[in-house]
């Protein structure tokens, strides 16, 4: 899946309503839409899904944040799409993102910061497979 990644406009982003944007300036950078669902993580699901993470002191902010709205959750294809994904979104805190990515534009953040988007290709199929199974991905 080396053309793949996930993401997920996060909980801030979609009660914003900055969900429509954030979709138009992925697709105008070339990414084509996989698969797509707005849903509600519980908080066992959001534990799930980070924990990579879960040694972390933000841990369970994280998981809180995460479940306390819906979530887009989005498989997109490009090639090279996780690096170039990694690009558009820009950095963890969007006081160091650079102008023009997502999160520059849109994140509150360090921790509410709009969207998800995958670290690895192995990441990426883990993280669409969380959300989606086969006959939702076209
Ligand atoms: N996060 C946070 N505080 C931190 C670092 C991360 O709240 O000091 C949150 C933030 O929402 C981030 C997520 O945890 O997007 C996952 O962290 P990671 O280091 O994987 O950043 P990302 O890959 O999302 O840029
Ligand atoms: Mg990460």
């Amino acid at each position: 899946m080396e053309n793949r990644t996930f993401t997920m406009v996060k909980p801030e982003a979609v009660q914003q309503g900055n969900t429509g944007s954030i979709l138009k300036m992925i697709e105008e950078n070339g990414f084509r839409i996989v698969a797509l669902k707005k849903v509600q993580l519980t908080t066992a699901r959001a534990g799930l899904f980070y924990e990579v993470h879960k040694e972390r002191p933000f841990y369970g902010e994280l998981v809180d944040y995460m479940s306390s709205g819906p979530i887009v959750a989005v498989i997109l294809e490009k090639e090279n799409a996780v690096a170039d994904f990694r690009a558009l979104i820009g950095a963890t805190d969007p006081a160091d993102a650079e102008d023009g990515t997502i999160r520059k534009l849109f994140a509150e953040s360090k921790s509410k910061n709009a969207v998800h988007g995958s670290d690895s290709d192995e990441n990426a199929q883990l993280e669409s497979d969380f959300h989606f199974n086969i006959e939702e991905q076209f």
